[in-house]
């Protein structure tokens, strides 16, 4: 196997849920960290004031425009890393930032946050509030294999990444909206109750077998989305569960 990827966590507007998240990975964060990734950055957990070179950095939180620190160092972890995660809903769609307005004290006039991909470049979106630790785990083992595998298993990480390369891509807004205009309005619901049971607020239930979405309720978390299988289904991964279950069980014993 390949040498240790450097590995970070960078902290924005988010509420450590996260890395909580990465955390909850448990052993198999350990794994991870003896055999294949040195944790470089990661203010709640190491002692290192600068942000270093990493191969990969998982981006939690929005983005404050108002606090020129925060908008510097997006740019400077975007030039540092070769590949920049969107960590969660909030550093993916703005989440629960979206709705801020600022005028609370001490720092009233910070009223403006965006979700990191108004600001960089993001090479892979893992949404979710609290986004799940098998899908940071899964990201992490394949951005490993992705930059020091073999042949067979970089284009296996290829196609596992594409998915939630492409929903970088997509944009950097979340909505019960977006299941409405791109699945449910094109005629793709299959009422499968998915969307209903990824969404972290209950914002959704489901009338005559189709979803229905409170927006009211709703915190702009895209989870629902993400989860649809009408969204973005995989066809060149979802066949291969099995071995990619096998390959991840293998790589983390
Ligand atoms: S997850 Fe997608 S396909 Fe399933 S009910 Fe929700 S919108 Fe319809
Ligand atoms: S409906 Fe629920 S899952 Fe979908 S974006 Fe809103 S809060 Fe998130």
């Amino acid at each position: 196997m390949a040498n240790k990827i450097k590995l970070g966590h960078v902290h924005f507007s988010g509420c450590t849920g996260c890395l909580v998240s990465v955390a909850d990975i448990y052993q198999g964060l350990l794994k991870i960290l003896d055999d294949y990734a040195d944790l470089v950055y990661a203010l709640t957990l190491v002692d290192v004031r600068h942000i270093p070179e990493m191969d990969v950095a998982l981006v939690e939180g929005s983005v404050c425009i108002q606090d020129h620190e925060s908008v510097e160092d997006i740019k400077e972890t975007r030039k540092k890393s070769r590949i920049v995660v969107a960590l969660g809903s909030c550093a993916t769609y703005g989440n629960i930032t979206r709705f801020c307005r600022g005028g609370q004290h001490n720092q009233p006039q910070h009223e403006s946050f965006l979700p990191i991909g108004d600001l960089i470049d993001v090479d892979v979106y893992i949404p979710g509030c609290p986004p799940s630790p098998e899908l940071i785990r899964n990201v992490t083992v394949m951005a490993y294999l992705l930059l020091g595998g073999n042949e067979e298993q970089k284009a296996l990480a290829g196609r596992y990444l594409k998915p939630l390369m492409a929903l970088a891509k997509r944009g950097t807004t979340g909505c019960f909206c977006d299941l409405m205009n791109d699945v449910i309005n094109q005629g793709l619901c299959i009422g499968c109750g998915t969307c209903a049971a990824a969404c972290p607020v209950r914002a959704i239930t489901h009338e005559f077998g189709k979803p229905q979405g409170d927006l009211n309720l709703c915190v702009k978390c895209g989870s629902c989305y993400g989860a649809c299988p009408r969204s973005f289904f995989n066809f060149d991964v979802i066949p291969e569960f099995e071995s990619i279950s096998e390959l991840i069980a293998d790589v983390l014993k």
